[in-house]
């Protein structure tokens, strides 16, 4: 059966065999990567040699030439087996269609065919120790200084950022431009680049297996041309490919409050208190019955979303109602699914607990919701003149 209207028999071959090859290669090994705070190098270079990096790529850069909807399922099947496996979406579908769409062919060529088999693995540097949603904020100055930038300043939060070998960092190459955001520029930065350095993998509450790091840049002196895009243009690149990013993250959040659901309702079935299933109480039922009917709901939201998506349709408005809305119902269906597993549902061995610890950050990361509830204010109206 498959889950969206739009998938044909190739998606639903995709599916098939990203799931078989993730039960048999991730699955037994997740538990040991979230202990070791990392995902093997050697999983992504299995996931390139498979196709399952960036299917999107044209063939000519060694890609498949196939559409987002791949992307989709790719992400679905990730997120089943953990939220670990984030790095691999935010690489397939966030940092490499940056590449893809204000790259030159050059910078493609160079970058892209590394991309499809895993022997480059990229993350996106916006957020600094001072500064997250208030992006045209950013303090990482590139000075030009003949072929070269001049970087210097620090990134924080980077997901790939211990495992990435290819950055691409936001930085201002004009400081004083006014309006802030004008003077926001995109620059490809590779891991080796004197003056590049990678600070701590940070100690998160949850995703352990994914890892998030800080980047230093001290006089790191990048080629001129790895600028991406027009200088100055950043900042509307970012805006632009948020979109899809906004998406994923909808998406990684549907899945696991239904991987969520799932667990929960076998295990209700499972238990017993008081001489009946756990499952029997109206208590249970009506809590399940809510997170089924919120699941059902989201689905249909972003069934519509990704269509439209497809179709090159603006979802600005509409991505970030999903993003807000989903990932904070995840968040409060997490916490009833770990109740209804009572003290079970606090041990590590039960996969509600992991998700409990991974769900909050979706509604921290990629906007957070209160910045995603401002953009559907104004483009309701409700900040422009005399709104207070
Ligand atoms: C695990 C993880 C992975 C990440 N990965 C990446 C990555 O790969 N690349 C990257 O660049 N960044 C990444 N981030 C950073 C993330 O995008 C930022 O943390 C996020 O955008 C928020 O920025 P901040 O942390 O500076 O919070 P702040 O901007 O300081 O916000 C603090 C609080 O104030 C609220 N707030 C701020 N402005 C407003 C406003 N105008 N109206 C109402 N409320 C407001 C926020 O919603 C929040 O609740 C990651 C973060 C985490 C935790």
């Amino acid at each position: 059966m498959p889950r969206y209207r739009w998938e044909t028999e190739e998606h639903e071959l995709f599916r098939e065999s990203l799931r078989k090859f993730l039960q048999k290669e991730a699955e037994p090994r997740y538990d040991q990567w979230e202990k070791d705070r990392l995902i093997p190098k050697s999983f992504w270079k299995q996931l390139g040699e498979l196709g399952f990096l960036c299917p999107q790529v044209d063939e000519k850069y060694g890609g498949l030439g196939l559409d987002f909807s791949f992307g989709v399922i790719i992400g679905e099947e990730m997120e089943r087996i953990g939220a670990g496996l984030t790095g691999v979406g935010l690489h397939n579908d966030i940092v490499v269609p940056y590449i893809e769409a204000y790259g030159t062919d050059a910078q493609k060529k160079k970058y892209l065919p590394g991309c499809v088999t895993g022997d480059r693995i990229t993350a996106i540097a916006m957020t600094e120790p001072g500064t997250g949603s208030d992006l045209a904020g950013i303090r990482t100055t590139a000075i030009r200084d003949g072929d070269h930038y001049v970087v210097n300043g620090q990134k924080t939060f980077i997901t790939n950022g211990i495992n990435g070998n290819l950055a691409l960092v936001a930085v201002k190459t004009d400081p004083d431009a006014e309006p802030r955001h004008r003077g926001v520029s995109l620059l490809l930065i590779e891991e080796g680049t004197p003056g590049f350095t990678k600070g701590r993998k940070l100690d998160k509450v949850g995703m352990h297996s994914q890892d998030t790091a800080e980047l230093y840049f001290e006089d790191c002196r990048v080629p001129a041309d790895n600028l991406l895009g027009e200088e100055g243009k950043g900042f509307h690149y970012m805006m632009e490919k948020l979109q899809q990013e906004r998406l994923v993250v909808a998406l990684a959040a549907q899945t696991a409050m239904e991987d969520m659901l799932r667990l929960t309702v076998d295990y209700v079935k499972s238990r017993d208190a008081f001489g009946r299933p756990v499952a029997a109480f109206q208590n249970t039922q009506f809590k399940l019955a809510e997170i089924a009917t919120e699941t059902e709901l989201g689905k249909a939201f972003l069934e519509s979303l990704i269509a439209d998506h497809l179709d090159g349709k603006d979802i600005v408005t509409k991505v970030s109602m999903a993003k807000s809305w989903i990932t904070d119902t995840a968040k409060r269906a997490a916490a009833d699914c770990m109740q209804l597993h009572g003290g079970y549902g606090y041990m590590e061995e039960y996969k509600i607990a992991r998700r409990y610890r991974d769900i909050p950050v979706m509604s921290i990361y990629a906007g957070t919701n209160e910045i995603m509830k401002t953009i559907i204010a104004k483009n309701m109206g409700l900040s422009g003149a005399g709104a207070r």
